[in-house]
C-alpha cells in the first residue's frame, strides 16, 4: 500500500503554490495525498516567517504532532519554506522529532530527502543560494498537484533585489532570479491545455520580472501581453508590484490585453514620506498616488488594493495621519493592514527602542479600518445593478445553499443558484446582477451561464 502524504501550509500564496509543486513531487516519487495527519505517513510543514506570530503558530503545530510521533514510529515530519531557511538549526534542537529540514532554494529535494532520512536517519540540507543547476526550472509547475482545476499560479520569478527595512524574505528567498519568458508561456499554453481558463503570475517583485534576464526593455510587460495571448485563458492576474517598479508599459499591457484582470494590488505600506524612507520603499506618497492614477485612467473599472503597516519603529501621530490621508485620497477597494512585528535580521528589528506602543497601534489600526472600509463599501455599492461576469468556485463558505464567484476584479459575489438547483459548476463562467454590497463583498442574482468548465473537456494533448 502507498504511503501517504499530507502538506500545512503557513504564509503567502507563494508558499501556496510551493506546496502545490512539493505535492506534485511527492505524487510523483509514489505517495499519496491525504489532508488527515492521523493518516499521513509524511507530514511537511511548509513554513513561513514573515511574522512572529507564523512561528508561534508553527512550533505550536510542530510541537502537538510528537505525540503522533511517539504513537507512529514510522512517521516521518518534514519541515520546509522560509522558518526553515531561517531556522534551519533551531528546528532540530525545538523538535528533535522533525527528520527532515529543507529550505526554500531546494524543495525540489524534498522527495530524495525523506528517502534518504528514511534509510539513514534525520537530515538537514539548506541551500543558502539557488541551486544553479535547478533553478529557475524547478520552479515550473505542470506536475503541481492544484486544489483547483481551473485556475493556477504560475511561479515567474523567485527572490527580491530590494531592502524593505521590515522585510525578512530577500535573506530567506535570495536575489531575484526569473523563468525565461518562453517557459512561462509554454508552461501556461500547457493550463490552457489541460482546461485551467485563470492564471495568476506570481513574484515577490513581478513587476522588476526579467531585470536578471536583460536590461534592454521591460520584460514584465512583454510577458504580461504574451500570457494574455494564450488561447483559453481568460483571465490574468498578477501579485505582487512594487509601485517603484509600476512602469507604463506594465500599465499600457494591463489596458490593452483583454485577459489581464482590471485588478491591481499595489503595496503602500506607509503614507508618511518619513516612515517610507525608514522602510526603504524608493518611493513618496506623492509618487504613490500619482502612479494609481496613471492606472486608473488607463484602465477603466480597475480595482486596487493595497498593503499597509501599522506602527513601524518611530511612527509618529503625523506619520500615520498622512497614511490615512493618503489611504482615503487612494480610495482602495480593499487593505491588507498589519501590526508591524520585528523580524530579526531585519534592519526594522534593531529599532526596538523606537516601537510604537500596542495600545497605540490598536487604535491607529482601528482608525484605519474605518477609512479603508469606507471606500471599499462605496466602491461595492457602485457596482449595485450591474451585470457582472464571474468565475463560478463552489458553494460559499457560509452558506452551502448560495454559490461565490470571483468577478475580474477580484471581488467575492454571492448569489442564489438558478430554479433552487446546484447551479453552474466550479469554473464556469456566469453572469450574476449585482444586487447587495458589503464592504468585503457582493451579493447578487444568477442571470445567465457564459460557459461551462474547460476542464471537464477531454484534453488530447499532454500539458506543459
Ligand atoms: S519588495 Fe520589499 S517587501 Fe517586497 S519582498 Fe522585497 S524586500 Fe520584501
Amino acid at each position: 500500500m502507498a504511503r501517504k502524504f499530507a502538506i500545512r501550509t503557513f504564509g503567502c500564496q507563494m508558499n501556496e503554490h510551493d506546496s502545490e509543486r512539493l505535492a506534485g513531487l511527492l505524487a510523483a516519487d509514489g505517495l499519496e495525498p491525504t489532508a488527515d495527519l492521523d493518516d499521513a505517513d509524511v507530514i511537511v510543514f511548509n513554513t513561513c516567517c514573515i511574522r512572529q506570530n507564523a512561528d508561534n503558530k508553527f512550533y505550536g503545530h510542530l510541537g502537538r504532532l510528537k505525540a503522533l510521533r511517539a504513537e507512529k514510529p514510522d512517521l516521518q515530519i518534514a519541515v520546509g519554506g522560509c522558518l526553515a531557511q531561517k531556522d534551519r538549526d533551531l528546528i532540530r534542537s525545538r523538535a528533535p522529532h522533525v527528520d527532515v529540514v529543507f529550505g526554500t532554494h531546494n524543495l525540489n529535494r524534498a522527495p530524495v530527502l525523506l528517502r534518504q532520512a528514511r534509510a539513514s536517519g534525520p537530515l538537514v540540507e539548506v541551500l543558502d543560494a539557488p541551486d544553479p543547476d535547478a533553478a529557475p526550472a524547478h520552479l515550473a509547475s505542470a506536475a503541481a498537484l492544484r486544489e483547483v482545476p481551473y485556475a493556477a499560479w504560475v511561479t515567474i520569478q523567485t527572490g527580491c533585489d530590494n531592502s524593505c527595512a521590515f522585510c525578512i524574505v530577500p535573506a530567506v528567498r535570495g536575489p531575484e532570479v526569473s523563468r525565461p519568458v518562453a517557459e512561462i508561456v509554454a508552461e501556461v499554453e500547457g493550463l490552457a491545455r489541460r482546461g485551467v481558463i485563470e492564471v495568476t503570475l506570481l513574484g515577490q517583485n513581478v513587476n522588476s520580472y526579467g531585470r536578471d534576464l536583460t536590461r534592454r526593455r521591460p520584460l514584465f510587460s512583454a510577458l504580461l501581453s504574451a500570457v494574455g495571448d494564450v488561447e483559453g485563458i481568460s483571465r490574468v492576474r498578477f501579485t505582487s508590484p512594487h509601485p517603484k517598479d509600476l512602469r507604463p508599459e506594465t500599465i499600457a499591457a494591463m489596458a490593452e490585453s483583454d485577459a489581464v484582470c482590471e485588478q491591481l494590488h499595489l503595496p503602500l505600506q506607509s503614507g508618511s514620506d518619513r516612515v517610507l524612507s525608514a522602510m526603504r520603499r524608493g518611493y513618496t506618497a506623492a509618487r504613490y498616488l500619482e502612479r494609481l492614477r496613471a492606472a486608473r485612467a488607463a484602465i477603466g473599472d480597475l480595482a486596487v488594493t493595497t498593503d499597509v503597516i501599522v506602527g513601524f519603529p518611530g511612527e509618529t501621530d503625523e506619520d500615520f495621519e498622512a497614511t490615512l490621508e493618503v489611504v482615503a485620497e487612494a480610495e482602495f477597494d480593499s487593505a491588507y493592514t498589519f501590526i508591524f512585528s520585528p523580524r530579526p535580521g531585519t534592519r526594522a528589528a534593531d529599532l526596538a527602542d523606537r516601537f510604537v506602543p500596542d495600545a497605540v497601534i490598536a487604535e491607529r489600526f482601528e482608525r484605519l479600518r474605518v477609512v479603508v472600509e469606507r471606500s471599499a463599501l462605496a466602491h461595492n455599492r457602485d457596482r449595485i445593478g450591474r451585470a457582472e461576469e464571474v468565475v463560478v468556485e463552489g458553494p460559499s463558505r457560509r452558506d452551502d445553499a448560495v454559490l461565490a464567484g470571483r468577478t475580474r476584479q477580484g471581488k467575492i459575489v454571492h448569489f442564489a443558484p438558478p430554479d433552487g438547483g446546484p447551479g453552474p459548476a466550479p469554473g464556469s463562467l456566469a453572469t450574476a446582477r449585482i444586487t447587495g454590497a458589503a464592504p468585503h463583498h457582493l451579493t447578487g442574482a444568477f442571470v445567465d451561464l457564459v460557459a461551462p468548465p474547460r476542464h471537464r473537456r477531454r484534453i488530447p494533448v499532454a500539458a506543459g
